[in-house]
């Protein structure tokens, strides 16, 4: 059974590491990058600099799988054929889609031109040279940080950032930046309970970040932002960088004629989390729109159901292998953590019988951390 798993992201990754080498089963993971990248932890890279890469090729041995390091143009599911940018062409009885996302703009003039993502490596080494170049002596110009998008990728972004401002003006004596955290939305955090919103707005009030919500970003140009507020007044506020975290949807890399999208590109999957229509194909992660059978919601786009689809699917290839019978998909959301800059978080865990046990501070932090260990120990990584 010839299988391509597209992606070595938090799902692709998950399925790639649950394999053994097995008869007749003959695996490629096709990635872009000869490394994983956590993610969940590229704030910290955009403002510290912090190792968030971790080399594929270790992880894979014992699993059986051999990897392809090249950047994939498009998937045909009718012609069974994945294109890659080199120009070669790939086929499969068994395909594993785990792309991610890509950022969206929602066409706010002047967005995508102008404004940072924060979505790969290089983008956050492109916000850590701001933040840094700013406090040299020689830096002319606006010094101002916008970040349009209050959700956890903004939250985390702004808290890390103000910590490094607090940081680089101490150590070169010059006046901080001024970080603005812009969101169309009522509140920040809105997938957060009221009480751990509270406790994060209080952090990021105390860091000086000035949060604007009801605040819609209507346009941006090379060193300023509009805004307009719920009264729909327009405001202009100057920024040295614009970044914008307020949006993803799933890359539009496959084609094919019998394809369901929902929201956001999202590709619809069964309760395999296969294609209904091409029951050969899996997509998995932030590109699939898989069912909670017990909500009848979208399961979300986060890192830690992407693991566990990952994980499952995984298992699935090998009972396929071995010719048993398919697994079904049951979503289950452990917590939510959102960390706040140094030692500081806020978030719940789960308990038994749906109860959620809130957290703040050392603690909740000490709880995200746990999160990322246990990821890391999933995919073989001694840490
Ligand atoms: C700053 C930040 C903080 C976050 N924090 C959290 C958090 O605390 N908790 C949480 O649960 N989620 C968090 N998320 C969301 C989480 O990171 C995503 O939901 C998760 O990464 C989705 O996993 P995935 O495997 O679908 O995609 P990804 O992890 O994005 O992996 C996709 C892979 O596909 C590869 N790829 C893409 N296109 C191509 C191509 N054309 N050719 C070859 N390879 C390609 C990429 O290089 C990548 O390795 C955060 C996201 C960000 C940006």
């Amino acid at each position: 059974m010839k299988t391509l798993i597209l992606g070595a992201g938090y799902a692709g990754l998950a399925v790639a590491t649950k394999l053994k080498p097995t008869p007749g089963l003959d695996v490629t993971l096709v990635e872009q990058n000869p490394y994983h990248v956590f993610e969940t932890r590229l704030h910290e890279a955009a403002a510290h600099n912090t190792q968030v890469t971790l080399p594929l090729q270790p992880l894979l041995k014992g699993t059986g799988v051999q990897m392809d390091l090249a950047r994939i143009d498009s998937v045909d599911l009718d012609a069974r054929q994945v294109a890659l940018k080199d120009g070669r062409t790939l086929s499969y009885d068994t395909l594993v889609i785990g792309l991610g996302s890509v950022t969206n703009f929602y066409r706010i003039p002047g967005l995508a031109e102008h404004a940072t993502e924060l979505k790969e490596l290089a983008d956050a080494d492109e916000i850590f040279t701001f933040i840094n170049r700013v406090f040299e002596t020689s830096y002319v110009g606006n010094r101002n940080i916008v970040v349009g998008g209050a959700g956890l990728t903004g939250v985390e972004l702004v808290t890390e950032l103000a910590q490094r401002n607090e940081i680089l003006s101490r150590e070169r004596g010059l006046p901080k930046v001024e970080i603005y955290l812009v969101e169309a939305g009522p509140k920040i955090l809105p997938v957060l309970d009221d009480n751990l919103r509270e406790r994060a707005t209080r952090t990021l009030t105390e860091y000086g970040i000035h949060i604007l919500v009801q605040h819609r970003l209507m346009q941006a140009s090379e060193d300023s932002v509009t805004v307009q507020t719920a009264d729909g007044q327009q405001k202009v506020i100057e920024a040295g960088k614009i970044i914008w975290t307020g949006g993803i949807q799933a890359q539009e890399i496959v084609k094919a004629e019998k394809l369901e999208k929902g929201p956001a590109n999202r590709i619809v999957v069964d309760e395999y989390l296969r294609i209904p229509a091409y029951p050969e194909v899996f997509v998995i992660g932030d590109m699939a729109l898989a069912t909670d059978p017990k909500t009848q919601k979208p399961v979300p786009t986060t890192a830690q159901h992407a693991g566990q689809q990952g994980r499952l699917t995984g298992k699935n290839i090998m009972r396929l292998a071995r010719g048993g019978e398919l697994e079904t998909y049951e979503p289950s959301t452990l917590g939510e953590f959102v960390s706040l800059g140094g030692l500081m978080a806020v978030g719940w865990m789960k308990l038994p019988w749906n109860q959620k046990l809130a957290m703040t501070g050392g603690m909740a932090h000490v709880m995200k951390r746990a999160s990322e260990w246990r990821w890391r120990a999933s995919i073989g990584d001694p840490i």
